[in-house]
């Protein structure tokens, strides 16, 4: 990662909260003539101003003492973040302190009712989205595009983040799609491709910042990976995602949409557990979407079914078996899970923790497994928004 200079240092603290003056020499490390230097450049260029004055009860003498806090300016520097679902793309029209000024949801061109995911997409039908969707938002407050800081792109799939093509994605009928430069061109913007799973882990570790390392797993479309080691969030070669879904979990197993077979994602995925219960129970389970589906397979859970206990026990096989070797490999025990499956954290993770407690490296390797469920089901747009703005250098 890029080490940020004073300015860009400033701006990452104040992005998260007003800081005092005396605040941000300690967080920052910066000494105080560096410190007016950095501020007055930052004052000079409309980037920050002064908050009402906060009054912090002071410990020792028992009273108030004013302080002038440091803020960002509001509805500066825009920028637009796309964020690609199963059912369609979630546009944001963000300032840079990462407020939300505008929002919209369109769905892809086809009925989402009979659309499979493993149905792509042209680049062309995205990039007319997108081109439809910044020129609605930006109407409404009266920007043009050209007053965009930046445009953001969230998808699921493998990305390599630096160079800002995907690799390959359930969502794009071509491999290796240049699509940073193919929107960038298009609409004049520079525009970052990100993976929806780093947005979640880095919304995890500004959510969590005394989790130093941690696995983030996103139990959904696909099986998603995040990981922070030591405070670093740890992405592959030229910032590529981690794909943690095609490993293989049963020789000559199940089908995968990928081409393989026995991959783990072919059997943890939102869609793999409704086909499982569903195979096993010889009945559809209600619910017009993924997320009425899972709320079905909750009631049945709770009610005992027997077929969906024995499949959600399957799936935690699946994790466990992933989480155990990650948890090995890299001596983590924070686990977070969210993601569409996360609404049945009370079975998977009873089922997942059985599994690790009975494997036998458990006793010597593993440490206690913590796992947390990520309530925030918006976590991944969240991070989405912080890093787009984290990309805009002072
Ligand atoms: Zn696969």
């Amino acid at each position: 990662m890029k080490k940020l200079n004073g300015k860009n240092r400033v701006v990452a603290l104040l992005r998260k909260e007003a800081y005092s003056r005396v605040e941000l020499a300690r967080a920052t490390g910066l000494g105080k003539s560096a410190l007016t230097k950095v501020t007055k450049a930052l004052f000079d260029e409309g980037i920050i101003e002064e908050a009402q004055v906060a009054v912090k009860q002071s410990s020792e003498q028992g009273r108030g003492r004013p302080e002038t806090l440091l803020q960002l300016v509001p509805n500066i520097k825009f920028s637009l973040c796309f964020y690609l679902t199963k059912q369609g793309v979630s546009s944001y029209l963000i300032d840079f302190t990462g407020k939300i000024h505008a929002a919209n949801e369109v769905d892809w061109p086809v009925d989402p009712a009979n659309h499979d995911i493993h149905v792509a997409y042209s680049t062309d039908v995205l990039l007319n989205i997108v081109k439809q969707e910044a020129n609605v938002l930006c109407a409404q407050h009266s920007l043009t595009l050209d007053q965009l800081e930046l445009i953001s792109i969230a998808t699921f799939g493998k990305v390599s983040q630096q160079d800002g093509i995907v690799v390959h994605s359930q969502f794009f009928q071509d491999t290796n799609v240049k699509l940073a430069e193919i929107i960038g061109e298009c609409l004049g913007v520079t525009t970052k491709i990100f993976n929806v799973d780093y947005c979640c882990a880095f919304q995890l570790q500004q959510m969590y910042p005394e989790k130093e390392s941690f696995i983030s797993l996103c139990l959904g479309l696909g099986l998603g990976l995040g990981l922070c080691l030591d405070g670093q969030l740890v992405t592959g070669r030229l910032g590529s995602t981690l794909g943690i879904g095609h490993v293989n979990y049963e020789p000559n197993g199940k089908k995968c949409y990928c081409g393989a077979k026995g991959c783990t994602e072919a059997y943890v995925t939102s869609d793999a557990i409704i086909d499982e219960i569903e195979s096993l129970r010889g009945l559809s389970i209600s619910g017009n979407d993924v997320s009425e589906k899972m709320q079905s397979i909750k009631q049945l859970l709770s009610s005992g079914d027997v077929a969906a206990h024995r499949s959600i026990e399957k799936v935690s096989q699946a994790v466990g078996d992933i989480l155990a070797q990650l948890m090995v490999t890299f001596d983590i025990s924070t686990i977070f899970m969210s993601g569409d499956t996360a609404v049945l954290f009370h079975y998977l993770e009873q089922y997942i923790r059985q599994y690790l407690t009975s494997d036998k490296r458990y006793q010597t390797l593993l440490t206690k497994p913590k796992i947390i469920r990520v309530t925030d089901v918006k976590a991944s747009v969240g991070g989405l928004i912080q890093l787009t703005n984290s990309q805009i250098v002072i």
